[in-house]
């Protein structure tokens, strides 16, 4: 039986209670250049968190077990709506009753995906031909609350640098992976002193041809796009291993200047921007939604890969989208969007070995 663990955040100084300024100001004292910085001071309680947007009246609303806590960026905070319990930012963020309730939650599992039967080394996980997953560290900037690994028990399998010669001893023996996919977790919590020792172990595999980073990172603190993590991309790339980045937008509004501009600095370094979503009930559960999302993602040099439906891990079960529904949506989303712009619908899964396609038949 897996054990439900506490994910990993940074430590953090208390951060200071007080409505932002507005949804779309950033406040002026926040050196936004400093992104550890930042996220030492995320947000990590809901009471704390609907306290700033002016939402107390809600507190008793919340989730008590607190296995998952709230974890929220400033960047993140200053994009939702002050006072709009319904909005689709503070949904994807906010530890409600519901995660709590064993009824809405009945159909929900602990490793929804298959992780850990498809575990072939501490951290590494290997499911399609080609391609691994390496779950690089257990942190993040934000705890989104449809997370398909918010009980994935990170304290038994994480830890990179004790792991790393079973990691490179498999890539090893298996020269017919050529793409692995950094995961987490999220990736580029990881500084880029840490990054750089990783890959350079990688890329002497030369079997390795594409290296992709799934992060929420540009999204939820685009302040981490630094000019060392760019380099670091371009080198990689330079020295051969394609870089390909698969950010983890589900709405429009996650994207305002700040993430347009990260995004833009990626693009010109050359990296390969793409994006996969999740489609969630109260979020983004609208053709007009999703269409909205897409043409910002392109705005941001962004292509739309992947709408997935719900993993149904426990905790997050009231966010599920039926597939009748998924396909509604979807076929609007169709007729509304230019084919470059249509994120396939999926779901995955556990043993099949790629992503199940949902369609019309
Ligand atoms: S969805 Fe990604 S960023 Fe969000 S909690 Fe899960 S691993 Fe972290």
């Amino acid at each position: 039986m897996l054990t439900a663990v506490r994910k990993t955040t940074p430590k953090a100084p208390r951060i200071t209670a007080g409505r932002p300024a507005a949804a779309k100001e950033r406040c002026p004292a926040m050196p936004v250049a400093d992104w550890k910085r930042q996220l030492a001071g995320a947000i990590r309680s809901g009471e704390e968190l609907l306290e700033r947007l002016s939402l107390q009246a809600h507190i008793p609303e919340l989730a008590r077990d607190s296995h998952f806590g709230c974890l929220v960026t400033e960047s993140y905070l200053q994009k939702i709506e002050p006072g709009n319990i319904n909005d689709p930012l503070l949904r994807q963020v906010l530890p409600l009753l519901p995660e709590d309730d064993a009824s809405a939650q009945q159909a929900g599992v602990h490793d929804p995906v298959g992780d850990l039967n498809a575990m072939a080394a501490p951290g590494l996980l290997h499911k399609y031909h080609g391609r691994a997953l390496l779950v690089t560290t257990g942190a993040c900037a934000i705890h989104c609350r449809y997370c398909f690994r918010r009980l994935y028990p990170y304290a038994q399998h994480a830890g990179l640098e004790k792991n790393i010669n079973d990691i490179l001893d498999y890539l090893a023996k298996h020269p017919e992976i050529d793409e692995l996919i950094l995961s987490g977790g999220d990736p580029l919590v990881l500084d880029n002193n840490k990054l750089r020792t990783l890959v350079a172990q990688l890329q002497a595999h030369k079997s390795l041809q594409t290296l992709r980073i799934h992060t929420r990172l540009p999204v939820v603190l685009p302040e981490r796009i630094d000019e060392g993590l760019l380099e670091l991309l371009q080198k990689t790339a330079a020295n051969g291993l394609q870089v390909v980045m698969v950010i983890h937008a589900n709405h429009a509004r996650e994207l305002d200047n700040a993430e347009e501009d990260a995004l833009q600095r990626l693009h010109a370094a050359g990296i390969i921007l793409l994006n996969q979503s999740v489609l969630l009930r109260g979020v983004n559960d609208s053709a007009e939604a999703l269409s909205r999302l897409s043409k910002r993602l392109l705005q941001c040099h962004t292509l739309p890969y992947y709408l997935h439906l719900l993993d149904p891990v426990k905790g997050a079960m009231h966010f599920n989208v039926s597939e009748k529904d998924a396909l509604r949506i979807h076929a609007e989303l169709e007729k509304a969007l230019p084919g470059y712009l249509l994120p396939k619908l999926v779901r995955e899964i556990p043993g099949k070995h790629a992503k199940t396609a949902i369609s019309r038949i």
